[in-house]
């Protein structure tokens, strides 16, 4: 992969030696919906670059409940937390959406950054904007009603894909969201019947982009002002 196609936006957003550096020390892989990236307590030899995937960084209540706390495309990285020292990821870390990665290992990432301030700099940014990420997470899940969490977490898709389709089960976002399957029927429901979306076997097409916006919480503009901050820089 050269730097024309690779799609991470914090890969592109680095000066041209830094990029240059990044992606030569770099493997491009392609991730399959479903793939686990890491257990949590699981130390990481790597950190990750989506470029086309999207990946949910879940916290597990049991084997078989989890919620979605972060989504990561093309805007972020996966294993901030190993760049800022800490050996173990608290996550459950698994491939919503399939596409290509970029894999760097950590130890050499460290000695990027060692020789390039430059990434360091915009890789803590980075950590910052995960970190208002997380903490806006924890709120929406305590006060914002199913139906507009629905609305975000699609948004969120929306935007890391640049696509109005995606697959996406109905136990799939009752997983992501903490909820019941039946939660996600009912709110897809009157999705459905404003013309808002189609929802059939788990495809989803977004039919009309500012409606879902305006149905979403205040979650999804918010997290969205905080990328542009540090991608505008
Ligand atoms: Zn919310």
């Amino acid at each position: 992969m050269n730097p024309f196609e690779c799609s991470n936006q914090l890969i592109n957003h680095l000066d041209a030696p830094s990029r240059k550096l990044v992606l030569k020390h770099s493997d491009v892989l392609h991730l399959s919906a479903g793939t686990v990236l890491s257990q949590p307590g699981d130390v990481s030899d790597y950190v990750y670059f989506p470029s086309g995937c999207v990946v949910a960084l879940m916290l597990q209540q049991s084997e078989e409940k989890g919620l979605e706390v972060c989504l990561v495309g093309e805007e972020g990285m996966l294993g901030v937390e190993t760049m800022l020292g800490l050996n173990e990821s608290p996550y459950l870390i698994v491939v919503q959406s399939e596409g290509m990665v970029l894999r760097v290992s950590t130890e050499l990432l460290m000695k990027m950054i060692a020789r390039y301030p430059a990434i360091e700099q915009h890789l803590h940014l980075y950590a910052g904007v995960i970190m208002n990420q997380l903490a806006q997470s924890s709120l929406c899940g305590h006060f914002h009603v199913v139906q507009a969490r629905l609305a975000r977490l699609i948004l969120m898709f929306h935007d890391r894909l640049h696509s109005n389709s995606m697959q996406l089960t109905h136990g799939l976002l009752a997983d992501m969201l903490g909820v019941r399957r039946v939660g996600i029927t009912k709110a897809a429901g009157a999705l459905q019947k404003s013309r808002t979306l189609r929802y059939a076997r788990g495809h989803i097409e977004i039919l009309n982009v500012k409606a879902l916006e305006a149905v979403a919480c205040s979650c999804y503009a918010i997290d969205k002002a905080t990328y542009q901050l540090i991608l505008n820089d």
